[in-house]
């Protein structure tokens, strides 16, 4: 027994857009860039207005020898990884809309991990019930933030390998989207 507890507990991987996550080397973590923090405090007061103080808590770190984007159970502390690379690709394809929507799937994570919702349907595997809560996020994100075309094919492009099909992510999406207060019209306009 006492072995074991010398060992180091093993990190959960939540959540990789990306294929080969033994990359990874957690010594590499660094503090974000200011322009990620800035879209991440963005994601984070939207969070805050579906869940308040019951709002999971966690750290933004980039790592390049991260995923595009990951997100960590690492003792008790949830941690949002993204690698600079993906950060700058995805920006310029997409642009901030794209980005908060990458960083709400993966905060979708820890709120399912933390809590539920009415509009989680069972039988949902934990990536549609990541985006039924990035669908609720950017429902409640400044508009400025939130323009829907973007933010959809970024989630779109990066999916992790255990992503079911876009036809079965959008409407799960949708739903996390309207029961958070956007109006279907708006979502299904693409606006
Ligand atoms: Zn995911």
């Amino acid at each position: 027994m006492a072995a074991a507890l010398l060992m180091p507990l093993k990190a959960e991987i939540l959540c990789a857009l990306g294929r080969d996550v033994s990359s990874y080397k957690p010594a590499s973590d660094q503090r974000p860039s200011s322009d990620a923090l800035q879209l991440a405090s963005s994601v984070n007061a939207a969070v805050k207005t579906i869940c308040g103080t019951q709002c999971p808590t966690m750290a933004l770190f980039r790592n390049s020898t991260a995923q595009n984007a990951m997100l960590i159970a690492d003792a008790g502390q949830a941690k949002l990884l993204y690698s600079p690379q993906f950060l700058a690709a995805a920006y310029d394809a997409f642009g901030d809309s794209g980005i908060v929507a990458i960083i709400a799937h993966e905060v979708g994570h820890a709120m399912d991990a933390t809590m539920g919702a009415a509009f989680i349907k069972t039988g949902w595997t934990p990536e549609l019930r990541a985006d039924a809560w990035a669908g609720c996020i950017l429902a409640r994100l400044n508009p400025g933030l939130s323009s829907l075309q973007p933010s959809l094919s970024a989630l779109a492009k990066y999916p992790s390998p255990s992503h079911p099909g876009w036809n079965l992510r959008l409407p799960a999406i949708r739903a996390g989207y309207t029961q958070c207060g956007g109006a279907g019209a708006k979502f299904d306009a693409r606006k």
